[in-house]
């Protein structure tokens, strides 16, 4: 049986000249030296496989589980191949023929089910807490490492922000992780939208999932089903002139896809893509504003871990930087690999634990050279891959967001 693709996925096989300018950027070629878990090879394995020429079995499955899904081949490549579409369509295909790429991803199964219910995800994470002090079977126990010390914790009361002033109305989507596992963020984020002047529109407690983790995973009819749910809410919601600010780069990612993902649907084709066009990051939005926050930090050594999915998913990488150097006092470092993928990849460290730890294993080594003492994150999954790996490494550096992180350094807000 060949793998049934759509033209969209046909035509980016077209567009591939096979130069390899790709490769470099690839953390998977950078660990292995292998083509098959190159772009170029993963590209050239699921042709062949649709093509009929090579049976979909364990070697196109080994190199499609491998793949990260961070899209730093996408950036890469001169000739603009979208390696996301050929991805998300061949892991489709193969989650619907394959029982042991299935199987593989059974552990990601529970957590597909709680994202789509907060309420469960925040008592589910609180109970990880308690399990985790327990003797548990390696694999396990890895999983549960994964949480943050705070885990599942109730939100903290939202301060008295300041008072929302005229101008675009922002909402601040609360995102299932980060709303669960770090919900400190959210509140930053909101507070310092609304003291640089933004009109703060407030939280929709009935907020559902974006779908990227059901993307990532190959569900892609659960994944465009949440779409739907959210453009829907977010037309009942929300004031058409809204910006949609993410401070979770896989989610952000997400939501400009649904432009594309939701283009045949007669109903929401229109909708789908005006909101597509409203999301925007955190940082993007703060430095739009007028410039009234002064940051001042207290000479700790700062050093940021770029989201993927922002840098070549929604092209916003370079915002937080430019943040980050708005804060005196404190010794901003560019690590080597600030712009490289840790290993997250969404729920690619529970899938393939072993590889997500040989792709951080740079990071942490560049992080204890440089001497790091706060290490800035803009997605929820790289937090909770990177606070793990900092606290089995035995480093003291603290992982923040970069809400966080600007909250603690504010100094004053002039008018
Ligand atoms: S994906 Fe782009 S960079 Fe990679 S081999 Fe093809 S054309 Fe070259
Ligand atoms: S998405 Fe990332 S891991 Fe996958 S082929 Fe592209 S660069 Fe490599």
């Amino acid at each position: 049986m060949s793998l049934l693709l759509p033209d969209e996925v046909i035509r980016e096989f077209e567009h591939c000249n096979k130069c390899g300018f790709c490769l470099p950027a690839c953390p998977t070629y950078q660990e292995t030296g292998l083509e098959m878990h190159s772009p170029r090879g993963r590209l050239s394995l699921v042709e062949a496989a649709w093509r009929g020429e090579l049976a979909p079995g364990a070697g196109l499955w080994q190199a499609l589980s491998w793949c990260i899904g961070c899209r730093a081949c996408e950036s890469a490549c001169p000739s603009g191949v979208q390696y996301g579409v050929v991805l998300t369509h061949a892991r489709r295909d193969l989650r619907r023929q394959s029982r042991r790429y299935v199987i593989q991803n059974r552990v990601t199964v529970p957590l597909l089910f709680l994202v789509t219910r907060r309420t469960w995800l925040r008592a589910a994470l609180r109970a990880g807490r308690v399990v985790r002090t327990l003797p548990l079977p390696t694999g396990l126990k890895r999983t549960v490492a994964l949480l943050p010390a705070e885990a599942g914790a109730a939100g903290p009361a939202e301060p008295q922000a300041p008072s929302p002033t005229g101008g675009v109305p922002v909402y601040l989507l609360g995102t299932c992780v980060m709303e669960a596992a770090y919900p400190e963020a959210n509140r930053d984020a909101r507070w310092l939208l609304a003291a640089a002047g933004a009109r703060v529109l407030p939280q929709d407690t009935l907020e559902g999932c974006c779908g990227a983790l059901h993307l990532h995973t190959g569900d892609y009819e659960g994944a465009l089903d949440l779409a739907r749910a959210a453009v829907r809410r977010f037309d009942a919601t929300l004031p058409q002139e809204s910006l949609i600010v993410t401070h979770a780069g896989g989610c952000g990612a997400m939501i400009r896809e649904y432009a594309r993902l939701l283009r045949d649907d007669a109903e929401l084709a229109s909708r789908a893509a005006h909101w597509a066009s409203r999301v925007h990051d955190f940082a993007t939005v703060l430095t739009s504003l007028p410039n009234r926050l002064r940051f001042r930090g207290d000479g700790a050594t700062v050093a940021l871990q770029n989201s993927c999915h922002l840098i070549h998913g929604m092209q916003e990488g370079v915002q937080p930087t430019a943040l980050l150097s708005t804060v005196t006092g404190d010794r901003f470092v560019t690590l080597p690999g600030q712009d490289r993928c840790c290993g997250s990849g969404g729920v690619y460290n529970l899938n393939q634990p072993a590889m997500a730890a040989r792709v951080l294993k740079p990071h942490l080594d560049e992080v204890r050279q440089q001497g790091v003492d706060i290490w800035i994150m803009n997605n929820p999954g790289c937090a909770l891959q990177c606070e793990r790996g900092v606290r089995e490494a035995g480093l003291s550096a603290r992982v923040m967001h970069l809400s966080s992180y600007l909250r603690e350094r504010l100094l004053t807000v002039t008018e």
